[in-house]
């Protein structure tokens, strides 16, 4: 039978345990390795849990060594992104298809950069020690003229998610947003005929948006509230002044939670704990948090929690990290005693997020 409250205790244990050793089902996610480890440190951190679960020196080491640095100063024009590798083996140089030679060519991304750099400020290093000069200039590179970014090198697709973790990386490092950035919303600030945000960039990725609106309005939203072109609170402020329309996106994102309490990413598609952070986080910036039902929420959440400490996609199913996380973080927005308070737009604890 579920349990009827928030296991905390479980989750520091279940997490803990994925910090020593992760099972072998997330063997073919070794290229992951920096994302499933922001998950287990920024789920540790939000839990509050006690500093001597992480050893974090380590950490910052481990992590420190996955930078990718540009051998010299004219290679940071190359058209590669000299960011932070996703694991050891992506720091491989891989073969080329059809002549068999060895291409040292970087493959450090936008998304595992910015992992690498949440992890490091949730850890308490200091941030203005890295080498941040290789990741913005040749950030700088991967933007295209409608303010969207190709999160490994010049010719890559272009979507939503990365527009997000240029924004958090670029804001991590204090840095002046870079100009580009205010002709942000000719790409992302389309609302569809019912309210959620889409993506009308270039790509394979307009397909995967087209499919998870949940999570694309999310990297929208966001996107927007960090670059300052959305207000805090935007609701009950004067809404027409925003650049999305704030009643129709709002009423999509309400619409999402479903009879079961649980938010789904789209119509039509069943509850799935991780669309409570998606779609909350999109209220939360809105202003609409206070329309949630959060009894129900609260509810449908319990059903996904696993015996074993974590949280599952849906009721029942084991539970998983990425799950884990959002679970984390949905009741950190509930408001649940035990979690801190969560910092929506950049999915850390608002403490860690603080000097970003
Ligand atoms: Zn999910």
């Amino acid at each position: 039978m579920a349990s009827e409250i928030f296991e905390r205790d479980r989750h520091v244990t279940f997490l803990q345990m994925e910090y020593q050793l992760l099972p072998s089902a997330y063997q073919s996610q070794e290229i992951n390795s920096l994302t499933l480890a922001y998950f287990v440190i920024s789920g540790l951190d939000l839990l509050a849990a006690p500093d001597r679960l992480v050893d974090k020196e380590a950490v910052a080491k481990w992590v420190l060594s996955l930078q990718a640095h540009p051998r010299s100063q004219s290679e940071l024009d190359n058209g590669q992104f000299y960011g932070f590798y996703g694991s050891r083996s992506a720091q491989f140089p891989s073969e080329d298809k059809d002549n068999g030679a060895l291409l040292s060519c970087s493959v450090s991304n936008l998304a595992s950069t910015y992992c690498a750099v949440a992890i490091l400020k949730i850890i308490g290093y200091d941030l203005s020690s890295i080498d941040s000069e290789s990741i913005l200039t040749s950030m700088r590179n991967l933007q295209q003229p409608d303010g969207s970014f190709m999160p490994i090198h010049t010719g890559a697709e272009t979507d939503l998610r990365f527009i997000y973790c240029a924004g958090k990386t670029v804001k991590a490092f204090m840095e002046l947003l870079f100009k580009p950035f205010n002709s942000i919303y000719l790409t992302i600030g389309h609302l569809s005929y019912d309210g959620k945000l889409e993506w009308h960039g270039q790509g394979e990725s307009q397909g995967v948006h087209n499919k998870l609106p949940g999570g694309a309005t999310y990297c929208g939203v966001t996107s927007l509230r960090l670059m300052g072109f959305i207000e805090e609170d935007i609701l009950s402020k004067d809404a027409k002044s925003s650049i999305i329309n704030v009643p129709l996106l709002l009423d999509w994102c309400l619409q999402r939670q479903a009879a079961d309490g649980g938010f789904q990413g789209r119509p039509n598609k069943p509850s799935d704990t991780c669309y409570a952070f998606w779609i909350g986080s999109v209220l939360k910036v809105l202003g609409g948090h206070k329309f949630i039902d959060k009894k129900a929420l609260h509810g449908f959440l319990l059903t996904c929690q696993s015996e074993y400490g974590g949280f599952s996609k849906f009721p029942g199913d084991f539970p998983d990290l990425y799950h884990s996380y959002y679970g984390f973080t949905a009741f950190s927005l509930l408001e649940e005693p035990g979690l801190k308070p969560l910092c929506v737009e950049l999915g850390m604890s608002a403490i860690a997020a603080i000097g970003i």
